[in-house]
């Protein structure tokens, strides 16, 4: 980054609370026009870049599942906050690098990043290790982005099978993110038969541009940032 920063202002836990109230009556919406159950979506509330004092905000307002992309921030943010909130969960979103496995084990409830062999391994090891299981998600590179992690739609079956039985993983669910300014539709549709046909019960897809579509798919979890934090001080 050569770019200065802008300096960040101080979070707003009242900008906050509307933003979360905003959303959660967004995902009602959507739900009551899909037929859905509201209690079957998650809201992962995307927290990066935000200062500790934002996840405290929402905190207070109630909300509980957490997602960060960055194993660092996480672990630097989180742990602090977890006694006096045992409710709080926190997902490890986008990729992950194979060197991060041990703290993204030791810090999340949730991994979203489940991606390639080397990783399986890597997190199969650290599970063993640490004596803690965070949920797993295979993430599927569905639009085939060659800049983004993510398994490829065409090994995504053997790569779950592979998690499962070679590496001994439990697998819980599925995640994408459709590439920037293209419908995301197909790549919802894509994910959701891919879980179903895997016995995968959890769906992670939809952003704060796309949630509705998403939850019309079948997404369970949600992860929504700027919605509902404020636009992000810089690229994450
Ligand atoms: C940042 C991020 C989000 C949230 O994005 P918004 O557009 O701010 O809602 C969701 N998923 C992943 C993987 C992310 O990195």
């Amino acid at each position: 980054m050569t770019e200065s920063p802008t300096p960040t202002p101080p979070p707003d836990p009242g900008a906050i609370a509307a933003g979360l109230l905003r959303i959660k009556a967004r995902i009602a919406a959507a739900c009551e026009r899909a037929g859905r159950d509201p209690a079957a979506v998650t809201l992962v509330a995307v927290s990066k870049t935000h200062p500790a004092e934002a996840v405290r905000a929402a905190l207070e307002a109630g909300q509980a599942v957490f997602g960060e992309n960055r194993v660092q921030e996480a672990a630097a943010k989180f742990p602090a906050l977890r006694p006096g909130h045992p409710a709080l969960r926190l997902h490890i979103i986008g990729g992950l690098q194979t060197n991060k496995a041990r703290d993204a084990v030791r810090v999340a409830d949730t991994i979203e990043s489940l991606d390639r062999p080397k990783l399986a391994a890597a997190l199969a090891e650290a599970i063993a290790r640490e004596g803690r299981a965070p949920g797993l998600l295979v993430q599927v590179n569905t639009g085939a982005e060659p800049q983004k992690s993510g398994i490829a739609r065409n090994e995504a079956t053997a790569f779950l099978r592979a998690c499962r039985e070679e590496h001994g993983l439990t697998v819980s669910g599925a995640m994408c993110i459709p590439p920037e300014g293209e419908d995301p539709t197909p790549h919802f549709r894509w994910l959701a038969d891919f879980a179903r046909d895997q016995g995968l019960g959890i769906l992670s897809m939809g952003m704060s541009g796309d949630f509705e579509a998403a939850i019309a798919h079948g997404a369970t979890q949600v992860r929504v940032g700027s919605a509902i934090f404020g636009a992000r001080p810089s690229p994450a």
